[in-house]
């Protein structure tokens, strides 16, 4: 088979397992995107996915990310047709490079970097280089373990409150990813239980980003509205990737 019958029927697939999913836990699936993760594939895999309909895309990793991207844009649909996301830990001396190309960060996850996205922003818009706010979902640590990334939960109230007050940032909701040899149930559970609490606050923060090729339908089953799929789509990455 070519790569692109390998890849529209990887995402025929995951679209049957998603709408499964959805119907077992009575959601819409209007309600829960997916988001293909092409984070390690090359640009010929982003068109493929573009021509099966794809207009929303992942990537995790500087510079990797700006290249495919950059390299997307000379090739390919005009940059108002796609959104990309970043989803991947963020080091904020990384910040400036990735919002010339993020609609989304999913991977907020302190004071000092949402300060840098949120001047960032302001910058490349004054310069030229974007046109709009940065749409922003902190990361939430489900076992607050520093070394993974995320914010704890008891922290979380006060950073919701210092993206909603950034001028170049809109706050769109909560990601997570389960602490490692977690029982993603219980994880996404936790989380929505979080995300429940964030809404009584700030109840336009409504997207979830939870769930991969892994765990997708116990995401769905506690109310993702956007799943992260790579490996399911583009098949395995190499063994230290992240
Ligand atoms: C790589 C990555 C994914 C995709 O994971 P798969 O298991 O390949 O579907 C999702 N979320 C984040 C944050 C990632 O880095």
């Amino acid at each position: 088979m070519s790569r692109r019958e390998d890849i529209a029927s990887a995402l025929r697939s995951v679209r049957d397992r998603l709408d499964a999913a959805c119907r077992a836990a009575g959601r819409d699936p209007a309600a829960v995107a997916m988001l293909p993760v092409t984070k390690f594939f090359p640009v010929s895999d982003v068109h493929i996915l573009y021509e099966l309909g794809c207009r929303e895309f992942g990537e995790s990793r500087e510079p990797e990310a700006s290249t495919k991207v950059a390299e997307f844009r000379t090739t390919g649909a005009s940059p108002d047709e796609v959104r990309w996301h970043m989803i991947g830990r963020l080091q904020r001396n990384k910040v400036k490079s990735v919002v010339r190309w993020a609609d989304v960060v999913h991977s907020a996850d302190s004071s000092r970097l949402v300060d840098t996205l949120d001047a960032a922003v302001a910058d490349s818009i004054e310069a030229g280089g974007r046109t709009r706010r940065l749409d922003v979902l902190l990361q939430v640590s489900l076992d607050a373990d520093p070394a993974r990334g995320g914010v704890p939960v008891a922290e979380l109230a006060a950073l919701a409150d210092r993206v909603e007050s950034a001028p170049s940032l809109n706050f769109r909701g909560l990601m997570a990813v389960p602490p490692l040899d977690s029982d993603p149930a219980r994880a996404f559970e936790q989380l929505a239980a979080v995300h429940a609490d964030l809404l009584r606050t700030h109840p336009r923060a409504t997207e979830l980003s939870a769930g991969m090729t892994g765990d997708l339908e116990a995401a769905v089953a506690h109310g993702s509205t956007c799943v992260r799929v790579g490996t399911a789509l583009l098949g395995s990455r190499p063994i230290a990737s992240k």
